[in-house]
């Protein structure tokens, strides 16, 4: 299990994405990726191998500006390290970070007939999120109902693309706080990774869904 940053706000997210990634690296990790909500579109980005590599990748990128952006490590636990398998994952309009485990994901894949491009857990729970919030279009509703699904672990950052200024989190048997700045909202799987930003935060209770805006959550 390794590391999850996010940040909504009025200040850029990219740079505190980045630099809450690199302390997150203590915690051994073998990709890194982050996703960024940009004018019109939610920019992923994400490789195997180190953070240096995606900060040089951002360099040559158009993802300069983004006010909503939620960052990962992984470490493996189902498909090799591989830039496919790197989080964050994309299903129709869902992106996902997860830290953890879904057991059942061999079964969900059968059961929501899913069609994954990457070997991970992580990619089929994003589908399975995604099918819920195409019925009910309600994202908070979509989630619970999805995470009812799942057996295992987690921790999840979720944004959709059609709500480009807020991030959703849930988690169960994985850790995931939440932290308030004036500028904006963050969270993450360790705490280390926000204390640069804000000493004020609070674990998100297992099963509670937060949304979390610049101004509120
Ligand atoms: N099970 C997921 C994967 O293998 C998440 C691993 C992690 O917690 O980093 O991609």
């Amino acid at each position: 299990m390794c590391g999850i940053i996010g940040y909504v706000g009025k200040e850029n997210a990219l740079p505190k994405i980045t630099e809450g990634l690199s302390v997150l690296e203590y915690r051994g990790y073998d990709s890194v990726g982050l996703a960024a909500r940009m004018k019109s579109k939610t920019a992923i980005i994400k490789c195997k191998g180190r953070i240096e590599a995606l900060k040089e990748s951002l360099r040559y990128s158009d993802i300069h500006e983004s006010n909503c952006s939620i960052g990962h490590t992984r470490w493996a636990t189902h498909g090799g390290p591989s830039d496919v398998n790197a989080h964050p994952h994309r299903y129709g309009k869902t992106v996902i970070v997860h830290n953890g485990i879904i057991e059942n994901y061999k079964d969900l894949q059968k059961r929501f007939s899913v069609d994954p491009i990457s070997e991970t857990d992580t990619e089929v729970a994003t589908a399975v999120i995604d099918h819920f919030y195409c019925q009910c279009q309600t994202p908070v509703k979509a989630i619970k109902e999805a995470v009812a699904q799942f057996e295992g672990s987690y921790a999840f950052g979720v944004m959709f693309d059609d709500i480009p200024d807020e991030i959703y989190a849930v988690r169960q048997g994985s850790p995931l706080l939440i932290a308030n700045a004036t500028d904006g909202n963050y969270i993450s799987s360790d705490l280390t990774a926000v204390l640069s930003f804000t000493n004020r935060y609070y674990s998100l209770d297992e099963g509670d869904v937060a949304r979390i805006s610049a101004g509120s959550v």
